[in-house]
């Protein structure tokens, strides 16, 4: 959402009042703008669109700013019926990828799902969060957010995944897509190379930024709504000694998958059951009742809930394949992989 600024009056005796415009606009450092007219007499709009252009070719503070169409920085409306000029500071988007090298972190902020964030539930302290209001102590977005805010000058960003994993979760590798929102930024020109080294640098083994880019308003939409395959390295244990030729047999086809929500996400998601696949491509023993599995999978396959059999909610599943209980001790997301279109 843009930032909207009201400044009234805009218009005296027919003439534009320009200064508290440019003296608004002067804190902002931006490139790209587009004008607007708001009017309910044809005439009227038409002679002050001519009076609004002359101003903006000719004034100063206007000279290093571009004119465009689509995705401005800056829109300034002359609403000639509200006798003011209403300007929206658009947010500055980022992409980029991000590893998460320890367990324990959110990708975003959570808050806690019974208080919805009070900290209170029936007048006493709540005792989901303990008080705390949110159920993730640290999160990608959180950790990353004060030098975005800091570098553009920024009231906030918002942090959208291509898909998450969970806390409990590494992603490795290159990292997964992300796009941010940096509501009214101040700044538009940041060094996103001296920027990324010093995020990464402060994080160390926690969190790590790669290939922040500029881009336009639809790359969230883009982000959000790719479909990604993923690879990943899982620890299974075991509950009995693992007869490693149960899986070996396995390796390198691709076996279809038949998963309903699983019972740790059945509150928040409708259920569903839904088809996807599975490619195991090595097999490492630990000991007798642990093996090292790395996988490929569809997007949105569950992969706990693969190795589990999560009772019967994944068929197959790495216990069924065992013919003995297992869970899934560590995973690690290590690619999230081109686009795969699922429908
Ligand atoms: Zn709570």
């Amino acid at each position: 959402m843009p930032h909207e600024i009201r400044l009234s009056p805009a218009l005296e005796e027919g003439k534009l009042l320009t200064h508290a415009l440019e003296s608004v606009l002067k804190s902002y450092s931006f490139s790209s703008f587009s004008i607007g007219i708001r009017s309910n007499d044809a005439a009227l709009k038409a002679a002050y669109r001519e009076q609004l252009q002359q101003y903006v070719s000719a004034a100063p503070f206007w000279k290093s700013k571009k004119p465009v169409l689509d995705a401005p920085h800056v829109h300034v409306l002359l609403d000639v019926v509200l006798n003011a000029f209403v300007v929206d500071i658009f947010p500055q988007i980022i992409v980029g990828r991000y590893c998460k090298l320890q367990r324990g972190i959110a990708q975003t902020r959570h808050f806690c799902y019974q208080c919805k964030g009070r900290g209170k539930w029936n007048g006493k302290t709540c005792e989901i969060c303990n008080g705390e209001k949110i159920l993730t102590k640290d999160s990608v977005q959180e950790l990353i957010a004060p030098f975005f805010v800091k570098a553009f000058s920024a009231k906030e960003i918002l942090f959208h995944g291509a898909g998450r994993e969970d806390v409990d979760v590494r992603m490795l590798g290159e990292g997964r897509p992300f796009a941010l929102t940096i509501e009214n930024p101040f700044v538009r020109k940041v060094d996103l190379r001296a920027l990324e080294e010093k995020i990464n640098e402060a994080l160390q083994g926690k969190v790590e930024l790669h290939a922040l880019a500029f881009a336009a308003p639809d790359a969230v939409a883009k982000v959000t709504q790719a479909y990604h395959t993923k690879r990943y390295r899982a620890l299974v244990h075991a509950e009995k000694p693992i007869a490693l030729e149960k899986l070996h047999t396995h390796v390198g086809n691709k076996a279809d998958v038949v998963q309903t929500t699983p019972i740790r996400v059945e509150k928040r998601r409708v259920m569903k059951e839904r088809p996807h696949w599975v490619v195991l491509e090595k097999v490492v023993p630990k000991s007798a009742h642990e093996v090292e599995i790395f996988l490929q999978t569809s997007a949105g396959c569950y992969v706990k809930e693969f190795v589990s059999g999560d009772e019967g909610r994944s068929v197959p599943s790495i216990a069924e394949w065992l013919g003995i209980p297992c869970v899934c001790k560590e995973l690690d997301v290590l690619a999230v992989e081109e686009s795969e279109r699922m429908f």
